[in-house]
């Protein structure tokens, strides 16, 4: 371990000297080893790619190189004047400029005046800018001017992220490199070497996790071994806690419900993903991960289901519930939920013994005979209400999905010829589509054939406990006396 008072980041201390050093951009390491070799450099490169890639790097590698002493077959000594003197951030022949903070045009008229002279001590004054898209057209256009007539002595090397927000003026008069994403086993096996040097003891799964959540970043990778290594230990687990990831068994409990199709399982899951504000889309990246490695070991049932969890990722962006999305999904792949809680051993079977729909036509109030003669003692009405929720979700699912995705997050209770469907603080959204007069009636149509033909529907959010309004309040409040009244088997004709 290194002393704290003095640490630099992984990141720094590791940062490729030379060409062989870069990791995962072969092609184009060689490509420019080649033309510094033979002397056959542009005046102008273009390095584009995904941050944490090495363009820095190769920026920096590149202006030791075209100025070294003691060039090895093309990369850089490291270890003569001229190299001594840029690796010390001491030469006055390589300028770094940050686009992003320096997109004035005073920059750029500054070192156009500046490109007239010859380099102070090196053969060749090199100027990298990095994040060049960030530069304002002014200041590109000032720029334009040097590229067009360039002095011998000059070398550009502009680095972003961002290529098509680089005029084609200036791209045209570069030659440019594109950076890969870098893979994950590279990654990994960066993360072992580096690892091994500091002596952390890391696991292999830790280092595996680590690559595939930096995304082909590098840098990603080693800020956070950074972060976890200075314990001497990185296990997966602490991944998975700094980085917020679901944890494995989480999803393989995921994977295994949706294989199983049990809906209820996975939609449980989603519910509580989303009451404790975790990202879903990670979620379903890590599913579809592990899906992979599943699928590899041996488990063909999961290709489907991690073929669709890819596509639903890439989904989420336009996804107005990312939750609702992913529930339907869920929904999709599994058939309706079956189970939804108390427990039902067969819905099919217990379908058969509900009530069955009654004419509509009698008003509301009349009917207390109905009720005392259809209620059952309490303990079996428990039994039917418990069955006929989940039988009610099974219909909606097979007439209406789009409504059937509102419900499922729900609790539902019944009593007093009310049925009271319960959202979830965080389905405000299922909440405000229910509302909709129309899709109100229609869930109240539904719940008569299921529940009640005279029960009425009332709708809740968690979210909104807070916000009900006076008429709302009244409302549940009429009908909560509407149920006592009847109960008290008053006068039916209020
Ligand atoms: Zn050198």
């Amino acid at each position: 371990m290194t002393d704290p008072t003095d640490r630099l980041s992984l990141y720094r201390r590791f940062r490729p000297q030379r060409f062989g050093e870069i990791v995962g951009q072969d092609l184009l390491v060689a490509t420019l080893r080649r033309a510094v070799a033979g002397g056959k450099l542009t005046h102008a490169y273009l390095l584009s790619g995904q941050r944490g890639v090495g363009k820095t790097s190769v920026a920096r590698i590149l202006a030791r190189a075209v100025n070294c002493l003691a060039l090895e077959d093309g990369e850089p000594c490291n270890r003569c004047e001229s190299c001594h003197r840029i690796l010390a951030g001491q030469s006055l022949d390589v300028v770094e400029i940050d686009g992003a903070s320096n997109r004035g045009v005073d920059q750029i008229r500054r070192l156009r005046e500046e490109v007239a002279y010859v380099p102070a001590g090196s053969r060749r004054k090199v100027y990298i800018i990095d994040e060049v898209h960030m530069l304002t057209g002014e200041a590109f256009n000032a720029l334009l001017k040097t590229l067009e007539e360039p002095p011998p002595h000059i070398l550009f090397v502009f680095a972003t992220t961002e290529p098509h927000k680089v005029p084609a003026t200036v791209i045209s008069r570069c030659q440019a490199f594109e950076f890969q994403p870098i893979g994950e086993s590279a990654i990994a096996r960066v993360l072992h070497t580096i690892a091994q040097a500091e002596g952390i003891a890391l696991a292999p799964t830790a280092a595996d996790l680590i690559a595939r959540r930096s995304r082909g970043a590098l840098r990603d990778a080693l800020v956070v071994l950074d972060q976890l290594g200075h314990t001497g230990e990185v296990t997966e687990e602490a991944v998975v806690e700094l980085l917020g990831l679901p944890p494995l068994s989480m999803l393989d409990g995921f994977l295994d419900a949706l294989v199983g199709r049990n809906a209820d399982e996975a939609l449980s899951m989603v519910a509580d993903l989303s009451a404790r504000g975790r990202d879903l889309a990670l979620f379903l990246e890590e599913a579809a991960s592990r899906a992979r490695d599943r699928i590899i070991t041996g488990e063909p049932p999961l290709i489907p289901i991690a073929q669709r969890l890819i596509e639903l990722r890439g989904e989420m962006g336009r996804a107005f519930s990312r939750r609702l999305h992913v529930e339907m999904a869920i929904v999709a792949l599994c058939g309706p939920p079956q189970n939804r809680k108390p427990p039902a051993s067969s819905v099919q079977s217990e379908v058969d013994v509900l009530p069955l729909a009654t004419p509509h036509g009698a008003a509301r109030g009349t009917n207390k005979q109905r009720i005392e003669k259809a209620a059952p003692a309490s303990e079996e009405r428990q039994t039917q209400e418990g069955a006929a929720w989940p039988a009610m979700l099974a219909a909606v699912f097979a007439e209406r999905v789009s409504v059937a995705a509102f419900l499922y997050p729900a609790e539902a209770t019944w009593a007093d010829g009310l049925l009271t469907i319960r959202l979830p603080a965080d389905c405000g959204y299922h909440f405000e589509s229910l509302r909709d007069p129309a899709v109100h009636g229609y869930v109240e149509t539904v719940a008569h054939r299921f529940f009640d033909p005279l029960l009425t529907v009332h709708l809740s959010w968690a979210g909104e406990t807070q916000k009900l309004t006076l008429e709302e309040g009244a409302r549940i409040l009429a009908e909560a006396l509407e149920g006592t009244i009847l109960r008290e088997g008053d006068n039916g004709n209020r």
